[in-house]
């Protein structure tokens, strides 16, 4: 019964030894001013010492050595109180106002720390009833733990005040509220176990219990003081299994060894956990630090692309009017209102005429995408037919065609179904866009349109040209924002916008859009769109 009692509270003081490695090595290796990290680290070994010693007193049923292992291990309790009032002080950053305070309570924990083992004033002897240790009080044992309660009232308050207080900033505020969880934990084990019990009813057993909280309450110290690094959950965890595992490994070795085999092998095998585990924590550092890296690029760049989406729109809007100006003079001209022309002076300015009109669809184009990209636009959806639009088109883009000694043809199936639900303007639009580059990259050779039904359901509008075609390879980036074909950017103007408007466009009606071209040979653009009924 004993012996398996023991083999527990072993291997529970084994791991509060293990987690207490591990909470110096997170905290030392967090980001957090020196002077907290020290009182922490004084604060986990005076955690070391009480819990250790206390274990070992119970376990060695001998009454001299389990008498001194017992007092040392009370001796540091006042202290580690101080230190705990300290800690919050510094903390808080109130140190200052406490100053002469913390050096006399320095002074009295240090006297407790002398007083306690060498005399018989707070615990004058032990003994072992049935395997348990029981601890006979000396006169003064009330000063001990009037000490201990004070300090935890002084805690409590500074706390409590400092939480009360307006001018505490949020974040400190839920800091100090772990502080409080931690120390009410650790105050109520301790109360219970370690004064109630045995002192008021003489229950000795569970008096290690109290001992235990302390790791919990180093444990919620740790995650409230520690700072944006311990924000991500997977540091923190990578750190302390890291920490924890090698701790582990290190105790084991050290307590656990019978033979110099045995130190031998497990020594090993902490000397090769050592790369591991750093390496394993350094990649998890790493990754964090990418990842926001990342996520402050992604961000700029949207911001860029917002910046550039704006000049975008002012440029364009700024260059339409005078353009639809020239437009409108150029017609005048042209109709004979401003008196007769030569025939060659009418050649020149419809020449000018269709390269304004290009230069206006480009503008306009640029002015659209950003409205359909982000929904801005309102559509006029309608049923219509489709074959009054493409002859529309058609018929705007014959002089074009004349002039560039193309033939250009309409096919349309007889007995068509072509009632589409669309938006009439942004339609004329995206077969504008098809005609405007299928004369743009068509030198020699014809254009043809067919309009026709593909099964009942469908109606498909097809642009062929006989012009340099596109490689199967750039055919997929075609729809893509601002995407041009390498060759042909230079030699002609264009933005890169209307196919991908187009593609919006289409989607948009619910229909699709594609392109099948050969280099050399030509292209069909085409697109289909769900007949309505
Ligand atoms: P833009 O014509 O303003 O450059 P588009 O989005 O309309 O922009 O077209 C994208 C690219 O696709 C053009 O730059 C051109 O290289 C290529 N392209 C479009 N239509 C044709 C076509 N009929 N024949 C050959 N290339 C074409």
């Amino acid at each position: 019964m004993i012996t398996q009692a023991f083999g527990l509270s072993r291997l529970i003081v084994f791991i509060i030894n293990a987690t207490g490695i591990a909470l110096i090595i997170t905290v030392f290796s967090g980001n957090l001013r020196k002077i907290l990290k020290l009182i922490f680290i004084l604060m986990t070994v005076f955690m070391f010492i009480w819990v250790d010693l206390a274990f070992l007193a119970r376990v060695v049923e001998e009454n001299n050595l389990g008498l001194l292992y017992i007092k040392l291990a009370w001796s540091v309790t006042p202290l580690l109180f101080v230190l705990v009032f300290c800690f919050i002080t510094v903390f808080l950053r109130i140190s200052d106002n406490y100053k002469y305070f913390s050096i006399f309570s320095i002074v009295l924990g240090f006297l407790f720390l002398a007083m306690i083992p060498l005399t018989g004033l707070v615990i004058s002897d032990i003994q072992y009833v049935n395997g348990t240790l029981e601890i006979l009080y000396g006169d003064f044992v009330w000063l001990f733990f009037g000490f201990v309660f004070v300090y935890t009232l002084i805690n409590f308050s500074i706390l409590i005040a400092n939480l009360r207080k307006k001018d505490t900033s949020a974040e400190i505020k839920i800091r100090i509220k772990y502080l409080l969880i931690g120390l009410t934990i650790f105050f109520v084990a301790n109360s219970i176990f370690n004064l109630a019990a045995p002192v008021f009813f003489s229950v000795f057993h569970l008096y290690e219990f109290g001992d235990y909280s302390l790791i919990i309450f180093l444990s919620i110290i740790a995650y409230a003081i520690s700072t944006n690094r311990f924000a991500r959950i997977e540091i923190v965890t990578a750190t302390f299994l890291v920490s924890f595992l090698g701790s582990f490994l290190f105790l084991d070795m050290m307590l656990f060894s019978e033979t110099f085999e045995q130190i031998a092998s497990k020594a090993i095998i902490s000397v090769l956990f050592i790369p591991f585990g750093y390496f394993l924590v350094s990649n998890v550092h790493k990754e964090i630090e990418q990842k926001k890296e990342l996520e402050e690029l992604n961000r700029k760049l949207k911001e860029l692309d917002q910046i550039k989406n704006e000049f975008i729109s002012v440029a364009a809007h700024e260059l339409r009017a005078p353009l639809t100006a020239v437009k409108g003079y150029l017609s005048m001209i042209l109709d004979g209102d401003a008196g007769t022309i030569t025939d060659q002076t009418k050649d020149f300015l419809q020449d000018i005429q269709l390269s304004t009109e290009r230069m206006i669809r480009l503008v306009n184009n640029m002015l659209d995408v950003g409205r359909i990209e982000e929904g801005r636009i309102v559509y006029n959806l309608e049923d219509i037919n489709l074959a009054e639009i493409v002859n529309t088109a058609y018929n705007e883009f014959k002089l074009e065609a004349e002039r560039k000694n193309l033939e250009f043809r309409l096919d349309v199936q007889s007995d068509l179904r072509d009632r589409v639900h669309v938006d009439r303007d942004r339609l004329h639009e995206v077969i504008v866009n098809f005609l405007s580059n299928a004369t743009k990259y068509t030198e020699t050779g014809g254009i043809t349109m067919k309009l026709f039904n593909k099964g009942s359901k469908t109606v498909r509008l097809e642009v062929v040209d006989t012009g340099m075609g596109i490689s199967k390879e750039e055919q997929k980036k075609l729809f893509r924002k601002f995407y041009r074909v390498k060759s042909k950017v230079g030699k002609t103007i264009g933005s890169g916008l209307g196919l991908y408007i187009s593609k919006l466009l289409i989607e948009k009606f619910e229909g699709e859009i594609g392109v099948d071209s050969e280099p050399g040979k030509g292209s069909n653009f085409w697109f289909e769109l769900p007949v309505s009924s």
